[in-house]
């Protein structure tokens, strides 16, 4: 895990909120100043409360939303700019797997079609075509007849695969996974979770796996950041985040996954409020008005990601 697949640098995305004629123009803060680098081969996990702004910052790697400000390197090229034909091969390489696949497959079109459309825009022969489609559906384990059925014949596990079957189709580098197993029942949650990981055993795969569920990300990932109102706070190995959690906010979500031993004794911190609107973030720290350890420095100044230890944290108290 030492070559960079993807560097990501001062990414920034604002989205501008409408309002009155003589009042200024505000902005939606909805990724803020990312610096991150993913290895090839790894799982990163990126975790956060909802509206948090992880999905927003997977879109924007992908280009799916154009990014405001910063870089994104993947595999040595600057790709932030690029135009769409050249975003279309670089494309390719890069995949997504979405929450809900049923919304994002189109129900009038059979899974064979929906499978074989991305092998279309990138010109692939047709001899070609139907050998990757057959044997893309059996190794996410549906098989050949499946081919001719339509999303709804599916259940919300099998969806869940012809999604993964589509990001694969291209044979990518990177997928970035978004709430991939959120919508799914606890049993065929791990079945979806271990064919992941067999698939990234088997083609080398790079994953940026985005889930507000700490234990998913604790099962998947290798690293993990921790997003809050669209800034990472803590950045660290899984292991050493599970166990020795150094920032407020990931004390807080990690106090409330659920314990399997029974003799582990560990208090819950309960988090004072919602999130505050990103549009007008607090002042100093975001997280402050949350914080059970906030300062007074903590109210005017923000406090920057550095190196502390084993890992990244973005705290005065540490
Ligand atoms: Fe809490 Fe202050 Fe650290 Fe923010 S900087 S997390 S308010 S202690």
């Amino acid at each position: 895990m030492t070559t960079p697949i993807l560097e990501v640098k001062g990414l920034q995305k604002l989205f501008p909120v409408k309002k009155g004629w003589f009042q200024q123009r505000s902005y939606v803060h909805a990724v803020n100043g990312i610096d991150a680098t993913v290895y090839e081969g790894e799982t990163l996990g990126i975790v956060g409360e909802s509206g948090c702004g992880k999905s927003t910052l997977g879109r924007c790697i992908l280009r799916l939303l154009q990014p405001t400000q910063g870089e994104i390197i993947f595999q040595g090229q600057e790709i932030s700019r690029l135009g769409k034909k050249e975003m279309n091969i670089v494309r390719r390489q890069m995949q997504m797997v979405f929450q809900n696949p049923f919304d994002t497959l189109n129900p009038k079109l059979k899974i064979g079609h929906i499978l074989t459309e991305p092998l279309l825009t990138h010109g692939f022969p047709r001899e070609q075509r139907q050998a990757l489609l057959e044997e893309t559906i059996e190794i996410v384990g549906l098989n050949k007849q499946h081919l001719n059925r339509y999303p709804h014949e599916f259940s919300g596990g099998q969806r869940q695969r012809i999604g993964i079957a589509r990001a694969l189709m291209l044979q990518p580098k990177l997928i970035i996974a978004d709430e991939p197993v959120s919508a799914l029942d606890v049993s065929i949650q791990s079945q979806i979770l271990n064919l992941l990981q067999d698939l990234q055993e088997q083609f080398l795969l790079t994953y940026i796996f985005i889930s507000h569920d700490l234990s998913v990300v604790e099962h998947i990932s290798d690293r993990v950041a921790v997003m809050y109102l669209g800034e990472i706070v803590e950045f660290a190995d899984k292991d050493k985040l599970f166990s020795r959690p150094l920032h407020p906010y990931s004390q807080a979500l990690l106090s409330a996954t659920p314990i399997s031993d029974p003799d582990e004794n560990r208090e819950r911190i309960i988090l004072r409020g919602d999130l505050p609107s990103p549009s007008n973030p607090p002042q100093g720290c975001k997280f402050h008005p949350r914080c059970h350890a906030c300062m007074e420095i903590c109210r005017t100044e923000t406090p920057r990601l550095r190196e502390v230890e084993d890992r990244q944290v973005a705290c005065h108290l540490i």
